[in-house]
This record gives C-alpha cells, sequence and structure tokens, in this order.
C-alpha cells in the first residue's frame, strides 16, 4: 500500500509528560487504539502495552525508554514521543523534550500537580514547549478537575485554559462539554468508547458551562487585537476564530487549553486526540534548526533545504543484535543508501534500513521528509545528541545538554569467562545513553558503572542480564565526588631521566587558575619563541587531561580548572612526547595539591512529602542528613518538605521515611548541583579512599 502523504503543516510530534502513575501508558494505548493501528487493547496491570517494549519496565510499571511511535489521525499524522515519568531518566525527558514539538502534560484528577510533574514543566519551559494539560482518571472517586486547574496556576504559574468541563466525577463521570461546540459528549460503551456521541448539554449543568465558555472566549480574544475588538463590540466569534486564537495563545506559552477525561474508561481520548492536531505546533511552526557554532546558519523546516536531523535516540536491538537510531529530521530529505555526515563526530555513515516505528509493526520507507522522526539502521557510530546532515552542506545543531552522572557502582560479571561479554555491553549501553559512564579502575581492576540516579544503575544491571546475558555482582553504590581548586598557583616540574643509553628530558611551567562551578576544564597555550616545540603542546595537554582523570586527593574527577602552560625547556636528543606528557601530569599535580584543593560532592533537591503529623519526624531526618530545608509548602492534604541535600547521606532513605512515618512519608531527589565537602568529612572520605588503594597519600 502507497504511503498516504501528509504535508507537514499536518504533522504533530508530541510527547506526553506525566508524572508516574498518572495515565500516560494507559493514555498511550488508547490514542494507538482509537486511530486504529492497533485493536486489542492492552491493559497495563496484565503487562500488555505495547508502547513499553522492555520486560522490565513492564515488570516495574514503568516507562524508561524513549521510543516514538506513528499514527495517523483524521488527515494528521502524529509521532508519540514516549517521555519517562520517573526523575531518574532525566536525560531521556530531556532527549524527548528536545525533538518533539508540543506536549501533553497528564495530571491525575486525584494527585493532581505532583512534585515531579513540576520538575518535568520547568523543563519543558526550558526548552520552550507549547503544552496542552490532559486531568485523567476523572472516573476515580475524589476526582475534582477544578483542583487541578487551581493547582497548574499556583504550582506551575501556567495558565490553564479549561476547554472541556467534565460531566459529574468519580463513579458519576459520564463525559464531557465541548465549550466550542457547546454540546455534551458521551462516548459509547457498546464500540468501547469509539463512538462519540453528541448530546445537548444537560440542564443542570448549563449555567456552569456558559460562565466557563465565557472564559475560554475572553482567553481566546486576548490572544488577538483585531479579535478583542470584535469581541467587545459584542459581536460572536466563530469556531475557527476561537481554534486559532486559542492555537496562537498555546503556541505562545501565554496559555495552556486543558481537557480531561478517563483513559482507562474510555472517555475523552479523541477530543485529546483532535486538540493536538488543533492546538500544539506542526515543525512548521517549530521553526528552523539553527547551527551550534554559528546561530545565522540555520534549516528550514522543509524538502527543499539540505538534510538535517538529529539523533535522539539509540536502541539496542535484540532481535538483529544491531542498533536501532532514532532520527529526528529537520529538514530536507534522508534517503535510503546515500550517503550522510554525522557532523558531530566527523564520520560519514549509510542508512542500510530506514522505517517509521508503529506499535507493533515497523514500515518500511525509502526516504523521510522534513519534520518526520524515523527509525535508521546502519548508523554504527553515530551516538545520541549527535548531528546528521548532507555532506556537501554540513551543519551542527546544539547537542542535548547531559547532566553528569552522581552515583556510581562497581560491577563484576559473576563468571569469569563473561569478562568481554560485559565489556561489549556496557560500550553498547553507554552509546545508548551519555549520562550512563563506563570506567575501568585501574588500581583496584574494577569496572565501574556510573549514572543518573540509583534506580538508574539498577536498570541497567537489569538490562545485562535480559539483554545481554552477563549477570554480575554489584558493589555499593558510590558517591561521584569531584575535586577542584580555590586559588591560582603556578607550577614548575622537571621529568629529567638517564638510564643507560637516550634519556629523558621535558620541563613544564603551568599556571592553575579555579573556574566557575559547571564550567570544566580549559586548557591555553601562552609558550613564547618555541620554548616547549609546538609539536609538545598536544602532549602538555594530555598530560594534563590524565592527571584531571584522578585527582590527587581521592583519585576523582577534577573539575572547573584553567591550566596555562607558559613556560618551559626541552632537549634536542631526549625530549620526546612521552615525557612532555609525564611531566605535564607530575606538573599539575603538584600545582594542585598548593592551590588549596577541595573535594565536592553532589547536592539533591529533595523533596518530602507526609501527613501534617509527621513534619517534625521529617525535618528530623532532613537534618541528620546534612539536609537544608528550604520550603514548606501544603500539596493536596499534605506537607511538602523542600530540602538540599548531600547525595552520600540519601541512600537508603526510603526505607527511613517508611520507618518515621509509618510507611506514609514518600519523596524525590533529582541533581541540582556540586557543593564543597565539609572538611571533617571530606577527610573521611580521602582516608577511606587511601585505604581502599585508589589514591597514595600526598606527600604534605
Ligand atoms: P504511567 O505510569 O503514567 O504510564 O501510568 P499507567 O498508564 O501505567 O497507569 C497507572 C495505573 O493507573 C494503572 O493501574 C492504570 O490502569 C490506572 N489508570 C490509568 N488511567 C486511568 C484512568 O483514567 N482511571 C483509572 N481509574 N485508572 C487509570
Amino acid at each position: 500500500m502507497a504511503e498516504k502523504r501528509f504535508p507537514i503543516e499536518r504533522v504533530r510530534n508530541f510527547g506526553i509528560m506525566a508524572h508516574i502513575d498518572g495515565g500516560k501508558t494507559t493514555t498511550s494505548e488508547r490514542i494507538l487504539y482509537y486511530s486504529g493501528k492497533n485493536y486489542k487493547i492492552g491493559e497495563v496491570h496484565d503487562g500488555a502495552a505495547t508502547m513499553d517494549f522492555m520486560v522490565q519496565e513492564q515488570e516495574r510499571g514503568i516507562t524508561i525508554q524513549s521510543a516514538a511511535t506513528c499514527v495517523n489521525w483524521g488527515d494528521y499524522r502524529l509521532s508519540l514521543i514516549d517521555t519517562p515519568g520517573h526523575v531518574d531518566f532525566t536525560a531521556e525527558v530531556e532527549r524527548s523534550l528536545r525533538v518533539l514539538d508540543g506536549a501533553v502534560a497528564l495530571y491525575c484528577a486525584v494527585g493532581g500537580v505532583q512534585p515531579q510533574s513540576e520538575q518535568v514543566w520547568r523543563q519543558s519551559e526550558k526548552y520552550k514547549v507549547p503544552k496542552i494539560a490532559f486531568v485523567n482518571k476523572m472516573d476515580r472517586i475524589g476526582a475534582n478537575f477544578y483542583n487541578v486547574m487551581d493547582q497548574m496556576k499556583n504550582q506551575l504559574g501556567a495558565n490553564p485554559v479549561p476547554m472541556v468541563l467534565p460531566i459529574g466525577a468519580g463513579e458519576t463521570f459520564d463525559g464531557i462539554i465541548d465549550l466550542i461546540k457547546m454540546k455534551a459528549l458521551r462516548f459509547d460503551m457498546k464500540s468501547l468508547g469509539k463512538t462519540v456521541i453528541e448530546e445537548e448539554i444537560p440542564a443542570d449543568m448549563l449555567e456552569k458551562a456558559q460562565e466557563y465558555r465565557h472564559k475560554m472566549v475572553e482567553s481566546a480574544a486576548e490572544q488577538d487585537d483585531a479579535l478583542m475588538e470584535k469581541y467587545f463590540a459584542g459581536e460572536e466569534l466563530t469556531v475557527d476564530e476561537i481554534k486559532k486564537a486559542i492555537r496562537k495563545g498555546c503556541m505562545a506559552r501565554t496559555i495552556t487549553p486543558a481537557f480531561c477525561g478517563s483513559a482507562f474508561k474510555d472517555k475523552g481520548v479523541q477530543p485529546l486526540l483532535d486538540a493536538v492536531c488543533d492546538y500544539l505546533p506542526s515543525p512548521l511552526d517549530a521553526g528552523a534548526a539553527v547551527s551550534a557554532d554559528d546561530p545565522s546558519q540555520k534549516r528550514e523546516p522543509s524538502d527543499n533545504e539540505p538534510f538535517c536531523g538529529l539523533a535522539f535516540k539509540i536502541m539496542n536491538d535484540p532481535k538483529s543484535g544491531g542498533k536501532i537510531t532514532f532520527v529526528r529530521v529537520y529538514s530536507g530529505t534522508l534517503k535510503l543508501g546515500e550517503a550522510l555526515l554525522d557532523s558531530t563526530i566527523d564520520r560519514e555513515q549509510r542508512i542500510s534500513r530506514l522505517f517509521r516505528m508503529h506499535a507493533n509493526h515497523q514500515e518500511p520507507l525509502d526516504e523521510a521528509r522534513a519534520g518526520d522522526i524515523v527509525a535508521c539502521v546502519g548508523l554504527s557510530e553515530t551516538r545520541t545528541g549527535d548531528t546528521l546532515c548532507d555532506p556537501k552542506n554540513p551543519i551542527t545543531l546544539e547537542s542535548i545538554d547531559f547532566p553528569a552522572p552522581v552515583i556510581s557502582v562497581a560491577v563484576k560479571p559473576k563468571s569469569r569467562g563473561d569478562n568481554e561479554k560485559l565489556g561489549a555491553a556496557l560500550h553498547a549501553l553507554a552509546m545508548e545513553d551519555p549520562t550512563f559512564v563506563v570506567t575501568f579502575d585501574q588500581e583496584t581492576s574494577e569496572t565501574i558503572i556510573a549514572g543518573m540516579g540509583e534506580l538508574y544503575l539498577d536498570i541497567i544491571v537489569d538490562r545485562l542480564k535480559r539483554e545481554f546475558r552477563v549477570e554480575c555482582d554489584v558493589g555499593a553504590p558510590q558517591v561521584a565526588y569531584r575535586e577542584t581548586i580555590r586559588k591560582p598557583v603556578e607550577s614548575e616540574y622537571k621529568h629529567v631521566k638517564q638510564s643507560g643509553g637516550r634519556g629523558q628530558y621535558a620541563h613544564v611551567c603551568l599556571k592553575l587558575e579555579p573556574q566557575e562551578p559547571g564550567t570544566g576544564f580549559e586548557f591555553v597555550n601562552e609558550i613564547k619563541g618555541g620554548v616547549i616545540p609546538t609539536e609538545y603542546i598536544p602532549a602538555v595537554e594530555k598530560g594534563v587531561k590524565k592527571a584531571l582523570e584522578a585527582g590527587p586527593l581521592g583519585g576523582f574527577p577534577v573539575v572547573d580548572v584553567k591550566a596555562t602552560v607558559y613556560f618551559g625547556s626541552f632537549h634536542e636528543v631526549d625530549s620526546n612526547e612521552f615525557a612532555f606528557i609525564e611531566c605535564a601530569r607530575q606538573c599539575f599535580k603538584q600545582g594542585f595539591l598548593k592551590a588549596q584543593p577541595q573535594l565536592l560532592e553532589p547536592i539533591m533537591d529533595v523533596e518530602v512529602a507526609v501527613p501534617e503529623q509527621y513534619m517534625g519526624a521529617a525535618n528530623g531526618s532532613i537534618n541528620q542528613r546534612r539536609g537544608r530545608v528550604e520550603g514548606m509548602e501544603d500539596r493536596s492534604g499534605q506537607k511538602l518538605i523542600k530540602a538540599s541535600v548531600p547525595l552520600g547521606e540519601m541512600f537508603g532513605y526510603s526505607n527511613a521515611i517508611r520507618t518515621v512515618t509509618q510507611g506514609r512519608g514518600t519523596f524525590t531527589m533529582i541533581f541540582k548541583q556540586y557543593e564543597p565537602v565539609p572538611k571533617n568529612i571530606a577527610d573521611e572520605v580521602i582516608q577511606k579512599r587511601i585505604k581502599e588503594g585508589k589514591v597514595r597519600p600526598s606527600a604534605d
């Protein structure tokens, strides 16, 4: 069957952002069902959900991997990009936000706006993603659409505009009122909600519907001066005018059109899909893709531009043993078999297979066009975040912003013969996810894996077992400390060795300066008059970088330092690359120890929700952990404590908070920033590292 062509203005790339358990998976399932691609409804509780590819996701009941699934809805093509609900997977959220053009913010009608929803909302604002809201679970006892509207205003600072009202709530929930059509919509249960029946608005709701329609039309008029005039002149706005104005406000993020329903009970999903088409942006609205190096270089979302796209997700395909790379095409066309450039790593790549992912099948394609989201096979070297483009018209888009890992564990294969298999598996997993880092500790011969959270690393270990058939012993979680300096110093070192015939000579002077937190490392060459020949400068940089890998304090990575090489000398015969690497490494190390070195630790933003009577106990548990309480709020009938706590103190906190609150307290945490470790604790950490043989005691 020939593929139906959709003009780019009828394409919607969107995601559903939700708190875990809000009903994102169920809603996604219903979207596939109503759009006719997937006829069997798989309920989450029986683990048959089609969007959740991975086994352990189903077992844990959470969605981890972002996958893009394509459906047709009337004259529109929708790509649903899956976003994870758990904060440990921030990088997954960021990567999906980067490639989608709009989002549905989904809330539970009982739980409302929860702490994690706030984080995801903030992330989406950072990427300027227009959103519509869907209040799900209207059938649950205690469901309250209007409460959620208030929470969106108060907690998110959003401006939600109800476009529908619920008819009833909880057990009596029985459809919605469409405030544009001014009709009641009911969902025929004989057809599992597939048939939408339009009826007159129930008499007892007419007044409320009129009040809310009035507010909605006013919000629409506010988006456009001409409409405002018409509105104040007392003229009726047409359906088309209202929709256009709401769309404009949604795209400018001045309003969030709000809907409601119950995915589980098959109510309200089709109007939500209509709203995705009516109000969320098309790739055309999302605008041009801009070069990271030169903002004047742009690619318009058109097939006539040179091809460029972003690889935003890599999945291992256990069936074929290969990799599937998900690509968002921003401009031009991507053709099967044509060479393309991975401009981030400067390598030409070729696609051997191109397809669109549907929930239950892959649709082969010959080409993908501007605005498409497609899956490719054959991009063996491309990593997540890389730009792909026409080799004749290279461009590099801004890569995805990934946070540094804050926690690590040592892994060892249970059977010795599996060492090689483990290495290959970890390499494949690291290609998938840039926030997952694998290192090998030479001193202890351990493989260390590091990531954004404890749960995240659990899942990696689980995947090693299931997908790669490597079972591992796992060490205790370790905090990813960092090292830095507090004062500028100059350091000089001579590396001289005379052993038998040819000797070794190198002489390096370095200036070390502290940098702003988060700026990383900078190397500057200020050598004049060739006192160190140009050919050895890369060796000096290499030596310094080697020293950065394991800092002199505790063997932790060194960050936020600028190193300037400004003087030195060489020997015609005895100088070589190796001598300069070693010399620079020693020079940096000695300088570092004189520059008021400082251990840094990850500090987490922690939110603890407890019933009021446990507030004292919860506060105590934060104080005990060197935490700072930064605020307290009422949230859905509970107290919410916001605090900053060092990650190192948070291990085992889920049990601790359960114990002091009789099982009623919950918490979330997310990485905030690195901060200096207090001296007495830093000393303990360093002593422990010395005992473990991970670092030698410094001379002074
Ligand atoms: P996710 O974690 O956001 O993907 O949420 P799920 O779709 O897995 O849903 C979590 C739980 O809520 C499951 O047990 C669903 O069956 C249930 N659920 C989802 N939507 C609704 C709804 O509209 N009403 C009710 N009562 N339950 C729902």
